[in-house]
């Protein structure tokens, strides 16, 4: 029988409210243990060798493991990072260990055999760098372009993204390293991120008929009440959440596009029919990423 074999994970948290990793730890299949303990495909397991918010330890003996796994993994390990990289007053804003964590992402990558941003904070920037940004958050990509690190990275966006979302992700990258070709033009795969809302949405037979909800709880297309679905590339219609029990459109609430590089300002406000100018653009776009 092979053996199986381990992949190294440092999990480093950025600007962020840690609601990408509660929505892993919610996974309900593969769950938490599932996807630490088991093989997580063929003769692949993870191993996560560093997570602030999961592993007991904390303080300096913490970042000492951080420390250590750094040198002694060096280009073996997957980086995943969550949260966005504030970039502002030589990085003042946010330090891990008194070392900015501008500083901490950038040596961690270096060293990394990949580099995951996960969720929208770290794909684009996300709620930490929207208007107006007075800590200059930026996403882990752009950070990377501004530092000339030629270091791809694999977006997988959702505030929080779906845990089914980094699973399929993560499991493709190990298995398939060549899938690093198939990115969309926002840096997401292409197979998880495979088409917009509004392709699947179940309201979508409101939508061509032209019956539009006026307010929350009536029946009808959600365009209106500031739906983005046209312009939001996800698996929400079909993955659900909560364990497939319900999701954003399906519960009467309109899809707040929290997977696109524009969220959260573009889709502002909320609860506003897009623009057509804006729409004209955004869906220009994003039919291109396709
Ligand atoms: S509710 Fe949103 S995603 Fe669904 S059909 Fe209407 S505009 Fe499209
Ligand atoms: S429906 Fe839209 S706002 Fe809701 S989780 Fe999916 S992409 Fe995000």
């Amino acid at each position: 029988m092979s053996e199986t074999r381990a992949q190294a994970v440092v999990w480093f948290q950025a600007a962020g409210c840690t609601g990408c990793s509660i929505s892993l730890m919610n996974a309900d299949y593969p769950n938490l243990k599932n996807l630490l303990l088991d093989e997580l495909v063929p003769g692949k397991a993870l191993i996560l060798r560093f997570h602030a918010t999961l592993m007991g330890l904390t303080g300096q003996p913490a970042l000492e493991v951080l420390e250590r796994v750094r040198e002694e993994e060096a280009g073996a390990y997957l980086l995943v990072v969550e949260g966005a990289i504030p970039t502002g007053e030589d990085g003042r804003f946010g330090r891990v260990g008194d070392i900015p964590m501008a500083e901490r992402v950038r040596e961690l990558a270096l060293r990394s055999a990949g580099v995951v941003a996960l969720g929208t904070c770290a794909a684009y920037g996300g709620i930490p760098a929207g208007a107006p940004n007075p800590t200059s958050c930026v996403g882990v990509g752009e950070f990377f372009r501004r530092e000339g690190i030629g270091i791809p990275v694999i977006n997988v966006p959702g505030c929080p993204p779906h845990p089914r979302w980094f699973v399929e992700t993560v499991a493709q990258l190990i298995f398939n390293p060549s899938a690093i070709g198939q990115l969309d033009e926002v840096g997401r795969l292409r197979s998880v991120y495979p088409g917009l809302i509004h392709e699947n949405c179940p309201r979508r037979a409101d939508f061509d008929v032209g019956r539009f909800a006026a307010s929350f709880g009536e029946a009808g297309c959600l365009l209106k009440l500031g739906c983005k679905g046209p312009y939001t590339s996800s698996r929400c219609p079909t993955h659900r959440w909560n364990g497939g029990v319900n999701w954003c459109i399906e519960a009467g609430h309109p899809c707040l596009g929290c997977c696109e590089p524009e969220f959260p300002d573009f889709p502002a406000p909320l609860f506003r029919k897009v623009r057509a100018e804006d729409a004209a653009a955004f869906y220009r776009r994003n039919l291109c990423a396709r």
